[in-house]
Order: structure tokens, then C-alpha cells, then sequence
């Protein structure tokens, strides 16, 4: 036992912010800590909200409230929501194409050479089958089927993920009930003021509208976007990436559901950005992400509204946002978290997945109230090569882009800039010969590379040597049986929709 002069271990821990990236923190951490003598509070203003967006997730969140003894199913139902095989993108390339980037692998490798070498050969002998016909997970997906993965899958080829569509203010009010239920003192106030001690410019407390103030060994910046602590307390600085990503605001709008849910996110390649659709069980979310370099919010609005038909739950609104990342996303005894360590943009849905991993390096780098510098300099190396992966998989989404009609420029812009040198080195790598490079804190792993290339047609000059050592009519026998593995069990398995009308509505309807 050391004596209380001596214990430099973390006592009061004060999360500030309750949306998505606050309440996760608060559950998971209270979690992580259990018994032991740590106290978390967590202060929100009901007055200022959250943001309210954010309903697209990756499989990772399923590990995540997993953890925490929830189940799918029990997620389901409280957050009104659906599942979600991939993405489907709608004319990124020409006008009427889609292609799906599921959660999953593609065909099976043979005698250890990936098989995307396969395919390829297979289209030099001439047969052009789309990638996503040896995919489950995309399979599924475009025949709007939905079932979960064997647990003891009769081949790789049977392996995909999944993740969740959901109501963001519900599952954040589900975090809240775990974190309550553990011991998370809640305030509901507005903070007025951030107290930073004379000698080395850390925070002390937080003063509420009320007068109180909360006082704290370590704060967790879930603020938001304005980065209340880490920002406007701290000045850490920011990194501006709007370079590459040239979308700075969406204009948001829910509206009643269409028909069955579809089991995957729809992007739709719009004049000066894209716009999405997430399904859930009782509203589907819809928003136009846009550079406003390239457009303006009326025309937004425009292009928005006129592609629903169906009835809107509310008038849409404007979220602006700035692409980049917090300098360092811990600065002194502050964290940063969520929208507050910063955002890059929807696409793809990486936000709360970065919250996520935020949370489990706090857990594996827990500090003590010396706040080592190797600890704080080993999470601020971690968390920025990591961002800055998520970032050149997004980027290449636009740089691949093949929009013919180019009204505002926004498109050929973005196939004409220049891209960090990091992507410019894997695309290359792609490009000559079909390599991956997979780096240390990467978000995407090769299937998601390889639906992304094969999604925009960037195909790699040659593939494996090696294999040119199958016989071309073996090959491609081969090939034919892993796609009607797939069909086959597409086609016996049921629709996305009865799968939620039978599993996932809520038990009892108030
Ligand atoms: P917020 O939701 O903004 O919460 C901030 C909290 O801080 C609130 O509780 C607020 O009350 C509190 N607060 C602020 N100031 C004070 C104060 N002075 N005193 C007390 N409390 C205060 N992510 C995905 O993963 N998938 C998606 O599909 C996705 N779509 C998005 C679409 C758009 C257009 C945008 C902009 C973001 C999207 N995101 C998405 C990101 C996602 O919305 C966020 O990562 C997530 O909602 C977490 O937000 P947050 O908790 O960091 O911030």
C-alpha cells in the first residue's frame, strides 16, 4: 500500500461533453475501472445539445458494446437500429454504376497468394466478373439480405462483419444508462469556465453557470467540435487537411422511411459532394456533404430536398466542419475525444470508430497524475498516424473519382490534387503489380483497399506471377464455384427487413 503523500494514481476523472463520444467514454471507462477508486463525472449541457448526426457505424462498435455485456440485439432495439453490411456507392464513376465496399474478404487465396491475383487473371483470359460477386458480405448486401456470420464459417469465404445504423441520441442515452447504472455521476450545467493552475498551465476544475466548480486529476475533452478544453483553454492548434478534403458542411435532413431497409449505407456522388442515406427502424437519415468552395448551402438545400420523396421530419439543417485533426489530442492533463480532437468526414463513418480506439488507448496508456511525457508523446504518435490513415483512404475516394459532368469543378479538382505522399506511395505500390502495405495504427485493411481500387477500376498493371501456374479451365472452374458458394447462400437467406422485424424492434411499443 503507498501512503496518500505518495499515491500519484488518477482519483476524480471529469469527462465534459454528453454526446456520442462523452457517454461512450464514461460507460467504458467506469467499465474498465470497475471497483477500483477512480471517480468519473461527466458534465453536458442540455441546453447546448449535441450534434446530432452520426449514424453510420464500422463492425468495431459491435466489439465495443460488447464489451460493456450488451447485445447486438439489445443494441438494436434501444437505438432503433438496423445493420449494416458496407457502403454502397452510387455514381462515383459514371452515372448509374454502384459498387459496395462490404465489411469482409473476397474469394479465398490459393496456395498463399492473395486472390485478388486470381481475379485478375481471370479478367485477362476475358471473364469480367465484378469483385463483389465472391463477396457474402456485398452479396448480400446488394440482394437487401441480411444474417449474421457463422460463428464456425465452412470457409473463408463465408467470413464478413457487420455493423450497426443508429438513432445517435438513443445509443448515446443507452451509454448514459450503463455509465449511470456503474456509478457516473452526471451534471447537467452549462461550463463557463475552464480554471488552469499558475505553475504549469494545467487544467484544475471547470466552473459551471451555477458558480460551482468541478475540479479534476484528468479531463477528457468531449466538447465538440469547439474543443472547449483542449482548444479554447489550451490553444493546442490545429491541422488543417482541407486540402485534400475539400468538403466543409452537410445539410442534414430525417424523413420518413421508404419501404424495407437497405442493410448498407447509400452514397450518392452529388455536384460538389455526396450525400447519404441511413436507414433506421423508425426515420431514415439523409444528408448532402458539400465543399462550399463549390456550392453554396441554397443550392445544397436544393439538391437535397430534390431527391426526397418521401415525407421530412423537419426542416434541413446546416453543419459546418473544419477537416483536419487537433495538434496534439493530449495536451497536459487533457484528452481529447470525438469532434474535439478533431474530424475529417463522413464518409466512410470513422468517427465514433476513432472514438473508440481513443478510449482504449486512454485505457492502455492510463496515466498518473505525473503525466509522463513518453506516455502523453506515445498516445499523440498513435492517435495522429492513425487519423492520418483514416484520412488517405478517404482522400482516395475522391482522387479516384471518374465524373464525367463536372458542373462546379469540384470533381475534377479533386482528381487533379496533389495527395499526401503516404497514399501516393500505396497507390503506386497497387498500381504496379497488386501489393498492399498494411502500417501500424491502419484503420482499412486490404479488402477495403481492394474494394475501393476495384470499385473505381484502378487496377494494377500485372498480378503474381505464380499465378500463371494454374491451368486457365481449372482457374476459372475454381473461380465460378467460390461465386456460387456465395449465391447460394444469398439465396437462402431472408431479407434484411424481416430479419429486424423479427429480431430487432423493441419488445414493447409505449
Ligand atoms: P457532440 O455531439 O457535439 O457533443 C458535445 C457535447 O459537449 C454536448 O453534450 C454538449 O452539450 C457539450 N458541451 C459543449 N459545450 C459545453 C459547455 N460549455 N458546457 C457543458 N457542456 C458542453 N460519425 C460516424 O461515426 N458515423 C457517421 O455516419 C457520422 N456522420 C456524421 C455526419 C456529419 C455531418 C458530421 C458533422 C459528423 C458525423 N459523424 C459521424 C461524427 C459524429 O457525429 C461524432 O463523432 C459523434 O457524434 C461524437 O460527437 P461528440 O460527442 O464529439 O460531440
Amino acid at each position: 500500500m503507498q501512503d496518500s503523500a505518495s499515491d500519484r494514481r488518477i482519483r476524480d476523472i471529469v469527462i465534459v461533453g454528453g454526446g456520442t463520444a462523452g457517454w461512450m467514454a464514461a460507460a467504458s471507462l467506469k467499465h474498465h475501472f470497475g471497483a477500483a477508486p477512480v471517480a468519473i463525472t461527466l458534465i453536458e449541457s442540455s441546453e447546448i445539445g449535441t450534434i446530432g448526426v452520426g449514424e453510420a457505424t464500422i463492425p468495431t462498435i459491435r466489439r465495443f458494446y460488447q464489451a460493456l455485456g450488451l447485445s447486438d440485439i439489445d443494441v438494436l432495439r434501444a437505438t432503433g437500429g438496423t445493420c449494416k453490411l458496407g457502403i454502397r456507392f452510387n455514381d462515383w464513376t459514371t452515372p448509374g454504376a454502384s459498387f459496395i465496399h462490404p465489411f469482409g474478404l473476397y474469394g479465398q487465396d490459393l496456395k498463399g497468394v492473395a486472390f485478388h491475383h486470381y481475379w485478375m487473371r481471370l479478367r485477362a483470359l476475358g471473364e469480367d466478373v465484378p469483385i463483389g460477386d465472391y463477396s457474402l458480405g456485398a452479396s448480400l448486401a446488394a440482394g437487401g439480405k441480411f444474417t449474421t456470420p457463422s460463428r464456425n464459417p465452412p470457409s473463408t469465404l463465408s467470413v464478413f462483419d457487420w455493423a450497426l445504423h443508429f438513432d445517435a441520441g438513443l445509443f448515446a442515452r443507452l451509454m448514459r444508462q450503463v455509465a449511470e447504472q456503474n456509478g457516473v455521476r452526471r451534471l447537467d450545467a452549462k461550463i463557463v469556465k475552464t480554471n488552469l493552475r499558475g505553475e504549469d498551465g494545467f487544467i484544475e476544475s471547470v466552473t459551471l453557470d451555477s458558480g460551482a466548480t468541478v475540479a479534476g486529476d484528468l479531463f477528457i475533452d468531449c466538447s465538440g467540435f469547439r474543443g472547449l478544453l483542449i482548444e479554447e483553454a489550451l490553444h493546442t492548434g490545429y491541422e488543417d487537411w482541407s486540402p485534400w478534403l475539400l468538403c466543409d458542411s452537410a445539410m442534414a435532413v430525417q424523413s420518413e422511411g421508404k419501404g424495407d431497409p437497405p442493410p448498407y449505407t447509400d452514397v450518392t456522388a452529388r455536384p460538389a459532394g455526396w450525400q447519404w442515406r441511413i436507414p433506421l427502424q423508425h426515420r431514415w437519415g439523409n444528408g448532402y456533404v458539400y465543399s462550399s468552395r463549390h456550392t453554396t448551402d441554397e443550392a445544397a438545400r436544393m439538391v437535397l430536398t430534390g431527391s426526397l420523396d418521401e415525407r421530412l421530419l423537419h426542416e434541413p439543417r446546416k453543419i459546418g466542419f473544419h477537416p483536419g485533426r487537433r495538434l496534439k489530442a493530449w495536451n497536459k492533463n487533457c484528452i481529447a475525444l470525438g469532434l474535439a480532437s478533431g474530424f475529417l468526414e463522413p464518409l466512410e463513418s470513422t468517427s465514433i470508430a476513432l472514438i473508440e480506439t481513443g478510449i482504449e488507448k486512454i485505457k492502455a496508456l492510463f496515466p498518473s497524475r505525473d503525466f509522463d511525457p513518453a506516455v502523453v508523446d506515445e498516445f499523440n504518435e498513435m492517435s495522429r498516424l492513425e487519423m492520418e490513415r483514416v484520412r488517405d483512404f478517404i482522400i482516395l475516394h475522391y482522387k479516384l473519382n471518374q465524373r464525367p459532368e463536372d458542373p462546379t469543378g469540384f470533381w475534377t479538382h479533386c482528381r487533379e490534387m496533389a495527395i499526401p505522399d503516404t497514399l501516393r506511395k500505396k497507390i503506386d505500390l497497387w498500381r504496379a503489380q497488386g501489393h498492399f502495405v498494411r502500417y501500424r495504427w491502419e484503420m482499412f485493411s486490404p479488402p477495403s483497399w481492394l474494394a475501393i481500387y476495384a470499385g473505381f477500376g484502378l487496377l494494377p498493371e500485372t498480378y503474381d506471377l505464380s499465378v500463371d501456374g494454374f491451368d486457365a479451365g481449372q482457374l476459372s472452374a475454381a473461380l465460378a464455384e467460390m461465386r456460387k458458394a456465395v449465391a447460394d447462400t444469398v439465396a437462402s437467406t431472408r431479407a434484411h427487413g424481416d430479419f429486424i422485424e423479427q429480431y430487432a424492434r423493441p419488445r414493447s411499443v409505449a
